[in-house]
């Protein structure tokens, strides 16, 4: 592989900003193609920020991202309290939302991708549970349902926004189970976690951030007691009234 196809994702001095309030500061680093990575930090710290500015949906307000990437090669799952629940839809046809590549946005779903759904629902545990209106579900069986439209996007790049937060044990190890099988299958992917135990056995790669980037590589090293501290540290400073950040001359 060139030196190209080994960076998935490169920020470059990369500012993310809400109204001209900048929420991350200056990041620039390298996601490397099939790297396995945590995303730590105190609360406010810009971790969601960080990766809504990776799949679009926030412009840099400084700097940029680089990568080759079209827009269904990146999957991503949002944290929990932005996603409706409330919406009268089941099970499958959830999991077959993340099939707008096998279907066309307007095209009819074709009967692969519903078997393709059905395989995806085994694979989360949740066979049988095609036509469960989602309300209907538990946190954890919900999250498998997200987890299993993850796998029918097929996705190279997968970004995860705190996928076990208020998730049951059980639930926890069978998708840590699956992300590490997208790693197996040379994937990008990336997780926020809060769970430092989390972090360590299962990523090798750890971004922490507290509005600035602390620290990025091997996790042993990110995650050693002085850069926690020092995260804890810079939270404590969060202002919300931070001064607005003005574009370099
Ligand atoms: P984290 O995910 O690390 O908890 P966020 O990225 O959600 O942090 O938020 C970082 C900062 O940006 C916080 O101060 C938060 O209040 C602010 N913020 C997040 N979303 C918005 C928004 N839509 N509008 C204005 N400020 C926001
Ligand atoms: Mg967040």
């Amino acid at each position: 592989m060139s030196a190209e196809r080994e960076t998935a994702i490169r920020l470059h001095n990369l500012t993310v900003a809400y109204d001209r309030h900048p929420a991350v500061h200056h990041v620039s680093g390298t996601l490397k193609t099939g790297s396995l990575t945590a995303i730590a930090g105190p609360n406010g710290a810009g971790k969601s920020t960080l990766l809504k500015a990776i799949v679009g949906e926030l412009k840099p307000a400084e700097g940029r991202i680089e990568h080759t990437l079209g827009r269904t090669e990146i999957g991503y799952l949002p944290q929990a309290a932005e996603i409706n629940r409330r919406f009268p839809i089941d099970v499958l046809d959830t999991v077959l939302l993340g099939a707008w590549k096998v279907s066309g946005a307007f095209g009819s779903v074709s009967r692969a991708a519903t078997a393709t759904a059905r395989e995806a629902l085994q694979t989360v545990g949740l066979e049988g549970f095609e036509k469960r209106p989602i309300g209907s579900l538990s946190a954890g069986q919900f999250q498998r349902v997200l987890f299993a439209r993850l796998l029918l996007q097929d996705a190279r790049v997968i970004l995860l926004d705190e996928p076990f937060t208020a998730i049951d044990a059980r639930t926890t190890r069978d998708l840590l189970e699956i992300v590490a099988n997208w790693h197996g299958e040379g994937r990008t992917v990336v997780a926020v976690l809060h769970d430092f135990d989390q972090v360590r056995s299962h990523f090798p790669e750890t971004l922490l951030i507290a509005r600035e980037l602390i620290g990025w590589g091997p996790t042993s090293e990110v995650m050693a007691p002085e850069n926690l501290l020092r995260a804890r540290a810079m939270a404590e400073r969060f202002d919300e009234n931070a001064e607005i950040c003005e574009p370099a001359a």
